[in-house]
């Protein structure tokens, strides 16, 4: 058969020489040594903790080494473009420190570009013709139907699925057949012609499994599909290849498509670049341990810790911790230090699947919380706040000062003793909240109705902002005395059936009316801040 023949026919018109592009896109001058890496997400607007699991390991092997991350989209599968999704990766990205030197939407070197797969269909379809043009490619007439057909052949036959082998219905197909199909204007996709042979299994390294058996590819896998566009397996090999990637960081689930590409770049040309499968990301659910899910668990999107508010070096503490297994023992050592000084490497990530656990991921967001400066919690609170608060909370940093005293008061900022109850803003910003806004709700008091106006009206006669803290408390005292309360812990302890409650009821009272909750930290401190007017007000609302 004439394969230039054929191939002008499927693929017509003049493309440029893979000695072209050798040259357009040239080796990277790059230090010896220096690994480039990329992040090659679908833009579908929807990115996950693996997105950003793979991006720490890209951007760290890079960077370590002098190198250069690159961000790519692999935007073949127009269905699930959704618009603005490249620069919610990139700012969801941004978020933990991950930044890219180059690609879609960064800029950079533009020797590399597009970055866009869909705007590279020129060089795909140039390597498609190559193949076909040596016989190591052919049109597929074959129908969606045909194709199940041959599925359900191959399950009840207990067979490999798959277009391979004797089933490889147009591998065969006569030059007359092929002629009189494309005459009849028949739909075809390109298919790779496998010369491999699955009783052949060889050794391969993979950076982060270590050695792994590989089997040779035997799939006629389809390149291009019917309008053109390349598959995922034509375009990696293409574009790592173009664009001077050394080593590709995936998830495992494309190991099972590494013979796949191994053949592709050899059937190019391209010399294999090196790769490295990280595990997935798994969760413990009752008995079981199972991947992550989009639909049952919201800590899979990337989105929830930013709504949320957690500190951005928490998270990626945590992601180090389960990329690297001695990243705990070396923070443990530097806890103060720049993560990036870690000697990260891709050959001690875990090989089996890491259990991501949110507890675990709350306890270190704690702690980080804990070492921020009274400048740097305000800042991060007022960021947080700017993108996801509400439009109350925006207003909480209108007064900073209140701000300041409200934080070292409920989270010890400022002081030597730092409370860790606070995993994320959103909590740190509604556990402040009744400094800034009047309780819409109070919790339930405990004493009688008639008893709580009593004592509220007592409070109201006897205050004076400008009592110092004992005095404040002795006047507490005193209402309580005058209302049947203990005045003193002790007495009510010893005969309790001769109060009504004691002095720590008559506080909750004044707690409840000022915060709208029974528990708070010091309620002297609280009205301090509040000022005189304002928890007057709120006394005088719940008589
Ligand atoms: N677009 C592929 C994905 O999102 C990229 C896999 C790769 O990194 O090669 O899964």
């Amino acid at each position: 058969m004439d394969y230039k023949l054929l191939a002008e026919r499927l693929l017509p018109g003049e493309y440029p020489s893979p000695a072209f592009y050798e040259e357009k896109y040239p080796a990277r001058n790059l230090p010896k040594g220096a690994e480039v890496t990329r992040l090659a997400p679908s833009p579908t607007g929807f990115i996950h903790l693996g997105n950003l699991f793979s991006a720490i390991t890209d951007e760290r092997i890079a960077h370590r080494s002098s190198g250069i991350v690159y961000l790519r989209i692999e935007d073949t599968d127009l269905k699930r473009k959704v618009d603005g999704a490249v620069e919610a990766v990139i700012s969801a990205l941004k978020y933990f420190d991950v930044k890219f030197d180059e690609g879609a939407e960064i800029g950079g070197d533009e020797t590399y570009a597009p970055w866009y797969q869909r705007q590279r269909a020129e060089i795909y379809r140039a390597f498609a013709k190559k193949l076909i043009e040596e016989g190591r490619a052919y049109p597929c007439f074959c129908t969606e139907e045909d194709l199940t057909a041959l599925r359900e052949e191959q399950t009840k036959n207990k067979e490999i699925t798959g277009y391979y082998g004797k089933y490889a219905k147009c591998r065969n197909l006569t030059e007359e057949e092929i002629y009189k199909n494309l005459d009849a204007g028949k739909p075809f996709v390109i298919r790779l012609r496998s010369l491999g042979n699955p009783e052949n299994k060889f050794k391969f390294h993979d950076e982060i499994k270590g050695d792994v058996t590989v089997t040779e590819n035997d799939q006629d896998v389809v390149i291009l599909k019917s309008d053109g566009i390349p598959t995922y397996h034509f375009a990696h090999a293409v574009d790592d290849h173009f664009m001077r990637t050394t080593i590709v960081i995936r998830g495992e689930d494309w190991l099972a498509s590494l013979p796949i590409h191994i053949e592709l770049f050899a059937a190019l040309g391209f010399p294999l670049p090196r790769y490295g499968h990280h595990c997935s990301l798994m969760k413990q659910d009752g008995e079981t341990r199972r991947k992550l899910s989009k639909r049952k668990d919201p800590e899979l999107s990337l989105e929830f810790y930013r709504k949320e508010g957690y500190f951005p070096r928490a998270v990626k503490v945590y992601m180090l911790t389960l990329l690297n297994s001695n990243f705990e023992e070396w923070y443990l050592k530097n806890p103060d230090a720049d993560l990036n000084e870690f000697p990260f490497k891709a050959a001690k990530m875990s090989k089996s699947g890491a259990l991501f656990d949110l507890d675990k991921l709350n306890d270190i967001s704690k702690n980080e919380l804990a070492k921020l400066s009274e400048g740097e919690m305000a800042e991060f609170l007022r960021e947080w706040g700017e993108e996801f608060g509400t439009e109350a909370q925006k207003k909480y940093f209108l007064d900073g000062e209140k701000l300041m005293r409200a934080l070292a008061l409920c989270m010890g900022v400022g002081g030597k003793k730092r409370r860790k109850d606070f995993t994320t803003a959103s909590q740190a910003m509604e556990f402040i909240k009744f400094f800034f806004e009047r309780p819409a709700e109070h919790e339930a008091y405990r004493v009688t109705d008639g008893d709580r106006r009593a004592v509220l009206q007592g409070f109201l006669r006897r205050y004076d902002a400008k009592d110092d803290a004992q005095t404040w408390f002795s006047k507490v005292k005193e209402v309580a005395a005058e209302n049947g309360f203990a005045a003193e812990m002790k007495d009510y302890k010893e005969n309790p059936e001769a109060y009504k409650g004691s002095v720590s009821d008559v506080a909750e009272v004044l707690r409840i009316a000022t915060t709208g909750r029974a528990n708070t930290p010091d309620l002297y401190t609280i009205m301090q801040i509040l000022g005189e007017e304002e928890t007057r007000a709120r006394l005088q609302a719940e008589v």
